[in-house]
């Protein structure tokens, strides 16, 4: 019993009071000025009952008394009362629905906003890939996404509950008047008995929730697998319409499968139990007002009254379609924001908690790094992972020499590059940059120093313009800066050949918009990184650059590329030996380790992994008559 009702209080209780937590936020007139018309209109039909009873009660003399006697006088305001309160009732319930409306349109507002600060308030994107906040997030975003369920609902649909609840009341004090309290009570437990059965079963998605999310997300996944745009061409080549349909009916299914029976255990057992209990009360009652009525100690109107209102009260006993379901998944979604909001402010503490070299840091990070960039015993484990990338990792990064990295897949080059942004803080060790640690400077700052082009760069669908201006916002973004950048990487004149230039829309979904190649897309991202330089970074980070690109392409951008980096610090990664043989140095990455480091002559000379890979790469590649090399992963 105890242990049912801590459930209770946790499920049913607490979201709420902390959902009243959350009103303070909504202006308080709009929520005063619902609560007290849902009152109103709460009472109106009990007082519609009321005038109805005395039309009834005065009927018998009114007729015998004929038009104008006192009983057909008060038939008739009785009546015309009953008239008004019910089209007042007609008026005011979609004024009551519309203000409601709006309330949860200003939660979910002000829930949207806090959402989206959450979202980007750290500077590390652990928040978004970390299972226990992630699964936070994708809660309280779910409902807002698609406009129901929403925290907004549920403070909407609390004030539907008072509009019935008033309503119930109502009906039960006309009953605790017209015949007896003891009454009036025994209907009231009758009502809540009805209530909790059928409201019940909404609180049972609260405690299947951690098991749903896992086959929801699933079935998620192969929804948008098989109707998606983007995976439309394998979907049809390969032939997998038929295995991603079944995989999603399986993941929906599972994820149903708890429901239904949950949803038996609520209905069959509490709903049976509950509606036998409450038939047996109803029918005790009833009987006894009719005995009292049969023996003449009570009314007409009291009889009429009390039948009426005993009926009403009853009846109020359902599912209210306008708050529960509402109210169960709007709670929950407010309280997955607000859990996430409290992880994400955790990881912003520990990311202001500052290095621990104790150098004096810049305010302003520009023009660093002018010596090196340092991994200094780094260690490094992606959330919820195994093993981790990195264990004690020493590498440093001259600054103003092109770095390569190379290494296979999965070596940790790309994590490298994540660090180096602070896209994640390393647990054990840091990155220096002239000594400074990187947690000591400004992120902005730092981040404005880099210009960054990650393997799964972003494709806006914005401008081409703005796709290259990207690079550095806080720049202005003149027509001659984005076209040098964009003729730099060689892309300037397919963007001129789009038909509004650099303002062609680059998405399929206007019907103005045009659509880039792969390969003319990482040119575009290449732009974008050297506006950046242009704008002022100091650190140039290449992750595959010319993955997409064809042979020719990548060796003209290649013959440029240390005039157009000059000065610059460069971090090239590649898998393709081509480009990174004229890097100043070359560091072979192999699981989270530096196995070799040198320049090309060095590592051939040393008869190495990089040697070996090099070899195998130039065996297996045809030189074609540029003297570039045909791409085969090692
Ligand atoms: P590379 O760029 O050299 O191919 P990565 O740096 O991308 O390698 O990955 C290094 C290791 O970290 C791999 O074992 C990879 O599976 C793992 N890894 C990469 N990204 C994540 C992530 N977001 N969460 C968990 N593990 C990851």
């Amino acid at each position: 019993m105890r242990a049912r009702m801590r459930r209770y209080w946790a499920e049913a209780v607490e979201p709420r009071l902390f959902l009243f937590a959350q009103l303070r936020e909504v202006p308080a007139g709009l929520t005063a000025m619902i609560a007290v018309l849902n009152v109103v209109v709460g009472l109106l039909p009990v007082g519609f009952v009321v005038a109805t009873s005395t039309v009834i009660s005065r009927a018998p003399d009114a007729v015998s008394g004929g038009l104008g006697s006192p009983a057909w006088r008060e038939l008739t305001y009785a009546f015309v009362v009953a008239s008004v309160l019910f089209l007042l009732q007609q008026q005011l319930t979609p004024l009551s629905v519309s203000l409601g409306q709006r309330l949860k349109h200003q939660v979910d507002g002000r829930f949207q906003d806090r959402l989206m600060a959450a979202s980007l308030r750290t500077a590390g994107i652990t928040p978004l890939e970390d299972q226990a906040s992630l699964s936070n997030l994708e809660q309280a975003a779910e409902g807002l996404e698609k406009g129901n369920r929403t925290p907004g609902d549920a403070a909407a649909g609390t004030l539907a509950l008072v509009l019935r609840y008033s309503r119930l009341l109502g009906f039960l004090g006309v009953i605790g008047v017209a015949y007896a309290w003891w009454a009036a009570a025994a209907i009231g437990v009758v009502t809540m008995m009805f209530r909790y059965g059928q409201r019940g079963g909404v609180r049972m998605y609260t405690r299947l929730w951690p098991h749903r999310t896992r086959y929801r997300r699933e079935a998620e996944y192969f929804r948008v697998l098989g109707m998606g745009a983007e995976n439309a061409k394998e979907m049809r080549v390969f032939g997998l319409a038929d295995w991603v349909g079944e995989r999603y009916r399986s993941a929906a299914l599972e994820a149903l499968r708890p429901v239904w029976r949950e949803r038996r255990r609520v209905s069959v057992v509490n709903f049976v139990w509950f509606t036998a209990a409450s038939l047996v009360i109803s029918f005790l009652v009833l009987a006894s007002v009719l005995r009292a009525a049969a023996a003449g100690d009570l009314s007409l109107f009291a009889l009429t009254l009390t039948l009426q209102a005993l009926v009403a009260a009853v009846l109020l006993g359902e599912f209210y379609h306008e708050a529960d379901t509402a109210t169960q998944f709007g709670m929950l979604a407010a309280r997955a924001m607000d859990t996430f909001e409290r992880q994400v402010s955790d990881l912003a503490d520990n990311e202001r908690r500052t290095g621990r070299t104790g150098s004096p840091a810049p305010t302003d990070p520009g023009g660093l790094p002018t010596r090196e960039i340092r991994f200094a015993g780094v260690s490094f484990t992606y959330p919820g992972a195994s093993a981790p990338v990195f264990d004690g990792l020493d590498l440093t990064l001259r600054a103003g020499e092109c770095t390569a990295i190379v290494g296979l897949n999965g070596a940790g080059k790309t994590t490298l590059v994540k660090l180096l942004s602070r896209l994640y803080d390393p647990p054990a060790g840091a990155v220096l940059v002239d000594g400074c640690d990187l947690r000591d400077l400004p992120i902005d700052g730092w981040r404005r120093q880099l210009a960054v082009i990650f393997q799964d760069f972003n494709r806006y669908e914005l401008t081409a313009g703005e796709n290259i201006a990207f690079g550095a916002v806080e720049a202005p973004a003149t027509s001659d800066a984005l076209r040098r950048a964009a003729k730099e990487a060689g892309v300037l004149e397919v963007l001129e050949g789009l038909p509004d230039g650099l303002d062609t829309l680059l998405t399929r979904r206007h019907a103005d918009g045009e659509q880039l190649s792969g390969g003319q897309w990482q040119r575009l991202a290449i732009a974008r990184s050297l506006y950046a330089v242009a704008a002022g970074a100091r650190v140039l980070v290449l992750d595959e650059p010319t993955a997409a690109l064809d042979v020719r392409a990548e060796a003209a951008f290649f013959d440029e590329f240390a005039a157009l980096t000059r000065g610059i610090t460069t971090l090239l990664i590649s898998h393709r030996f081509a480009t990174v043989r004229h890097a100043d140095r070359i560091i072979v990455l192999s699981g989270g380790r530096i196995i070799e480091d040198g320049s090309h002559v060095e590592l051939m000379a040393a008869a190495g992994t990089y040697a070996h890979l090099f070899d195998l790469q130039a065996r297996r590649f045809a030189e074609d008559d540029a003297g570039a090399a045909v791409e085969v992963q090692p």
